[in-house]
């Protein structure tokens, strides 16, 4: 039995492949049968490109990694939040794109006290505007050709928030909503987005876990969500996971039945604080995927027509 998850004449664009988690992704899809756009632009963690041009040689180190093996591979070297140009590199190469990674990824680690715009503006730009520039620039191809898939990358400090990280948790939520709603627009054409919150060890995370728990955080043990995410056969979308050490999940948002006050003016502050307990109850709790589930909810609730 072939039991091969495959990408055979796919186009693969996969940002900031040339370390860590992209380097795995962009392996993996070369070698089952995917042509695979390998973009880095080669910076430090920290966003600084201090090696300047020679630093480019990490993407191409991963082309020549996958046609040294029989791979199809090119270039890129611009940065994310020059995304469109990524995506002209796969369509100059290979005529279109299928699935898009978005993976480049620095931090910026300080209190909110400290924190220099410039160490919030950065990061917002390479995840946000980053991931935004190159699914734009997709958008089209994947439209024309009924099919896309894309996966967003964000992390568990987003989703929960980190001492220390509120420029990355910003930016790293942002997949969220971002991710949410290209799923939405994507329905009727075939293409999916779904969110990554992945857990490897990496130079990003070297200086937070222990060696121990880095010799089980191997960056492959997360590809097989990336793989599953990004195939035809899947048909998720909007929807948040997280892949860690042969660890995988789905989450999702929770809203608590609730209290539902009469909307008047008995309604005050001390009318809501008596009734606390049941703000914050997860009894019975739903779990919303629309902007329509609230306004649908208070039109049962207050019998309106
Ligand atoms: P990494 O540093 O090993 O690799 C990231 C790559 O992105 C680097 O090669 C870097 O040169 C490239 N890059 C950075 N900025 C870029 C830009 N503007 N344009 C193009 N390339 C750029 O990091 P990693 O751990 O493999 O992280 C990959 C992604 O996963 C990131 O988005 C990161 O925030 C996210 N993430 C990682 C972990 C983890 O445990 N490793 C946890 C949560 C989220």
């Amino acid at each position: 039995m072939v039991d091969q998850t495959r990408y055979d004449g796919q186009v693969v664009v996969v940002t900031g492949a040339g370390n860590g988690l992209g380097r795995q992704y962009a392996l993996f899809f070369a070698a089952r049968g995917a042509k695979v756009v390998v973009n880095d632009l080669g910076g430090n963690a920290f966003g600084k490109d201090k090696e300047g041009k020679g630093q480019s040689r990490v993407a191409d180190a991963v082309v020549k990694e996958i046609r040294d093996a029989g791979g199809i591979a090119v270039a890129n070297y611009d940065p994310v939040q020059q995304g469109d140009r990524i995506i002209k590199t796969a369509v100059d190469n290979f005529g279109t794109v299928h699935v898009l990674i978005n993976n480049a990824g620095i931090l910026r680690d300080v209190t909110i006290r400290n924190m220099k715009d410039a160490d919030w503006d950065i990061i917002m730009d390479v995840h946000v505007h980053g991931s935004f520039k190159t699914a734009r620039a997709a958008w089209p191809f994947f439209k024309k050709q009924k099919y896309g898939r894309i996966i967003n990358t964000s992390s568990s400090s987003g989703l929960f928030g980190n001492f220390g990280q509120s420029n990355y948790a910003a930016g790293k939520m942002a997949m969220v909503g971002f991710t949410k709603t290209l799923a939405k627009e994507g329905a009727k054409y075939n293409i999916t987005c779904n969110v990554l919150a992945p857990g490897a060890a990496s130079r990003l995370t070297q200086t937070v876990w222990t060696p121990e728990m880095m010799d089980v955080m191997r960056p492959d043990f997360v590809v097989p969500l990336v793989g599953v995410l990004s195939h035809e056969s899947c048909r998720e979308s909007g929807s948040i996971f997280e892949a860690a050490a042969g660890h995988f999940s789905k989450i999702r948002w929770e809203r608590s039945k609730g209290f539902q006050a009469r909307p008047d003016d008995s309604l005050t502050a001390d009318v809501l604080l008596k009734n606390w307990k049941q703000v914050v109850n997860f009894t019975d709790a739903e779990h919303p995927n629309q902007p329509s589930h609230l306004i649908e909810r208070l039109e049962k609730a207050l019998e309106l027509p």
